[in-house]
C-alpha cells in the first residue's frame, strides 16, 4: 500500500465515500471497469475500418454520417453522438486532437491514451503537426498534406487509415488485428 500514488489514494477515498453514501455499489464499479476493459475500445473502431476498406457502400455511408453508419453495431461507451470519420488518402494524412481537453469517441476508440490529454500534444500537434508525427515515428512526406482535426464536446473524430497492400484479400480478422489504436488517432499508419 505504501507505494500507491496520491491519485490512487484519492480515487480509493472517493470510491469508499461514494459507496458509504449509497451513491455507488462495488458491483456497479466492477461492471463499469469490465465494460471498458472488454467491450469498449479501439477494437470497435478497428472493426469499422476493416469493413470500410472492403465495403465501398459502407465506407461512403461512414464518411457521410459516421454516427448513423455505426449505429447498427450497437457499440456502447458513448461519446459518438456526432462522430466524424476522416479518410486518409495518398494525398492527405489526418490527425486528431482535442486542444481544449481530451474529447475522444469512447465507443469506437476506448479511453484516450495519456499523451492525448497532455498539454504538449494538444498544443504542439496544431502548431507543428509534422514534427509531432515524426516524434511518433511517422514521417509524412512534404507533398502529402496534413490535416489536424480538433475534437470537441460536440464533434469527435476518428481517422480511416490507409489499407496497406498486404491486407488486400486477407480475412476480416486479420485486417482487424492489424489496425492499432494510434492509427485511428492518426499518429501512426497501419503496418
Ligand atoms: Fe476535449
Amino acid at each position: 500500500m505504501a507505494d500507491r500514488s496520491e491519485v490512487e489514494l484519492r480515487a480509493q477515498a472517493l470510491e469508499t465515500l461514494l459507496i458509504q453514501k449509497g451513491l455507488l455499489t462495488e458491483a456497479g464499479i466492477d461492471d463499469r471497469i469490465a465494460l471498458f476493459n472488454e467491450r469498449v475500445g479501439p477494437m470497435n473502431g478497428a472493426r469499422v475500418v476493416a469493413r470500410a476498406w472492403v465495403d465501398a457502400e459502407f465506407k461512403s455511408a461512414l464518411l457521410r454520417d459516421a454516427t448513423s453508419a455505426i449505429a447498427p453495431y450497437g457499440f456502447v461507451g458513448g461519446q459518438v453522438d456526432k462522430l466524424v470519420v476522416v479518410e486518409n488518402t495518398p494525398e492527405v494524412h489526418n490527425v486528431v486532437v482535442c486542444t481544449l481537453c481530451s474529447c475522444y469517441p469512447w465507443a469506437v476508440m476506448g479511453l484516450p491514451p495519456k499523451w492525448y490529454k497532455d498539454p504538449a500534444y494538444r498544443s504542439r500537434v496544431v502548431r507543428e503537426p509534422r514534427k509531432v508525427l515524426a516524434e511518433f515515428g511517422l514521417n509524412v512526406p512534404p507533398e502529402r498534406e496534413v490535416r489536424v482535426w480538433d475534437s470537441s464536446a460536440e464533434v469527435r473524430y476518428m481517422v480511416l487509415p490507409l489499407m496497406p497492400e498486404r491486407l488486400a484479400g486477407v480475412d476480416e480478422d486479420t485486417r482487424i488485428a492489424a489496425i492499432q489504436r494510434d492509427t485511428l488517432i492518426g499518429v501512426a499508419e497501419v503496418q
